[in-house]
């Protein structure tokens, strides 16, 4: 027997979280556009909305943080000024009502007030912890959700913002904060149903979240992907839509790569392998959160909201030749431990891992040569002096007896990864990659394929970055949609 559904079971199953980046809140008329998204889908359903900072304004806050830190007294003042004329600007041309003005300015007064305060004790005291560059870090997500929610409210779509530190609970790793989903759960099911039942649409900061103790946190830089994620799967939303400034996933990124083309489908394997190796499209955890519901998320432009998009869903749609799309990671450095005399220093393996573990350094790939004269792994360039630093502790003893002869860090390279399941079932895609590669003269430093066999990564100098990806694009067909 087919129960009738519940009002609560249809809000759920219908409900849409939406998340705008950067540039689609980027100046007035880019908010313009989003309210208008907005409105229209929550007239036929309910919707969540996150948004981020005006683009640009999460790097401004942090070079202020670090000025401050430095001791620069001005740096608070001068940022709270600039941006509050940027926001107050945006304010008075989306927002007509002059109540409605108001009470956005006096939200964005309180938030510029504690970032100016922030700012001046850091100067003071010359010091930045991460608590507070977090603190810092979200004023912008902070400032524009009000307005936000303003401009949607504009247009007759009743909207409330609410900050995410009364829904996302995490753990306490400033910077890098981890949800726990079942608090996250709970805190969003009951500060978020209520308004979806009065028909409100709450909009919400991305990027932050709060550990159990209260303690304001981000999720990493371009977090707010992973807040839209993380939100859907908490308030099992039906679908999670991703809008940005590109027309979806494409098969490399478009910077680079000008005849890149859009992908209609994509599995949640190959979408997390692109973000994992650098395309900036997607947060590298943003599918974490929704694998096990499996939801489907979509990557859309909000500049162009008449394209489809990209959809990603757990198995995606297999295309014939294997390889999806390419993507290059290049803020990231080498770094070596060898030497003829590590084969008799015991768990060199172990010992390396275990220290890029307890700095919590992302290790993004790792290459062993079979004489084990050297162990080669890369690490995001923000991670590799403290890396460094702490494996030449670990490993002092065996250095000072030239048992490890070096521990080095190269920083101009880059990784480009081939993605695509169905790789799996098609012999010679590494051969083809590299005699590409080989008649470009292309470097190959390192390579590695992953036992899922549905990427294929290697390691290239920082300038060769642009032609192997162009190279390995022509190659493999993906300039050509049909193929
Ligand atoms: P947002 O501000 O909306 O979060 P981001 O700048 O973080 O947007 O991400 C979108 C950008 O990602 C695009 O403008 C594009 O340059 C870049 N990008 C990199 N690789 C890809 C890819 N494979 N597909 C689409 N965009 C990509
Ligand atoms: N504003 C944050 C950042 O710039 C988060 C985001 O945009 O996703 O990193
Ligand atoms: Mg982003």
């Amino acid at each position: 027997m087919v129960l009738p559904r519940s009002p609560l079971d249809k809000m759920k199953a219908q409900l849409q979280v939406m998340k705008f980046g950067g540039t689609s809140v980027g100046d007035a008329a880019c908010i313009a556009r989003t309210a208008q998204i907005i409105a229209k889908a929550a007239r036929s359903r309910p919707c969540i909305a996150v948004v981020s900072a005006m683009s640009g304004v999460t790097n401004r806050l942090i070079d202020a943080a670090k000025r401050a830190a430095e001791g620069d007294t001005e740096a608070g003042a001068a940022i709270v000024a600039a941006l509050r004329t940027q926001h107050d600007s945006a304010l008075a041309s989306l927002v007509s009502n002059d109540d409605a003005r108001k009470a956005v300015r006096e939200k964005m007064d309180d938030v510029l007030a504690e970032g100016r305060r922030l700012c001046d004790g850091t100067a003071l005291l010359r010091e930045l912890t991460p608590r507070t560059l977090d603190a810092i870090s979200s004023l912008g997500e902070r400032l524009s959700a009000p307005l936000v929610a303003a401009a949607v409210s504009e247009l007759g779509v009743p909207s409330e913002s609410v900050e995410a530190t009364e829904l996302i609970v995490t753990d306490a790793y400033h910077g890098g904060a981890e949800p726990l989903m079942d608090l996250t759960r709970a805190k969003s099911e009951a500060r978020l149903r209520p308004l979806l039942a009065k028909e409100i649409t709450p909009l919400v900061t991305g990027f932050i979240g709060a550990s159990e103790d209260g303690k304001l946190t981000t999720l990493g830089r371009g977090g707010s992907d992973y807040s839209a994620t993380i939100l859907g799967a908490a308030m099992d939303a039906a679908e999670v839509i991703i809008w940005t400034d590109v027309d979806g996933v494409l098969t490399a990124d478009p910077r680079l790569v000008p005849d890149a083309q859009t992908i209609p489908e994509i599995s949640y394997r190959e979408a997390a392998e692109l973000a994992y190796f650098g395309a900036k499209v997607l947060h590298p955890k943003t599918l974490n959160p929704v694998v096990q519901a499996a939801i489907p998320v979509w990557i859309r432009n909000s500049f162009a909201p008449e394209r489809p998009g990209t959809k990603i869903t757990p198995h995606g749609r297999s295309i014939g030749g294997g390889v999806k799309a390419l993507t290059a990671i290049r803020d990231v450095a080498l770094i070596s431990v060898g030497g003829p005399g590590i084969v008799g220093v015991p768990d060199v393996v172990g010992r390396t891992f275990s220290t890029t573990a307890e700095l919590r350094a992302n290790v993004l790939l790792i290459s062993q040569s079979s004489s084990q004269n050297d162990i080669c792994f890369i690490v995001s360039s923000a991670d590799a002096a403290k890396t460094v630093e702490a494996l030449r502790k670990e490993f002092a003893h065996d250095l000072a007896h030239h048992k490890v002869e070096h521990i080095t860090v190269d920083p101009n390279i880059a990784i480009v990864a081939v993605v695509g399941e169905n790789m799996r079932g098609t012999p010679g895609i590494a051969g083809k990659t590299f005699n590409a590669l080989g008649r470009e003269n292309v470097n190959l430093i390192a390579i590695a394929q992953g036992s899922s066999e549905s990427n294929i990564s290697f390691v290239v100098e920082e300038k060769a970055v642009k032609s192997a990806l162009l190279t390995t694009h022509r190659e493999f067909g993906l300039h050509n949609p049909a193929s």
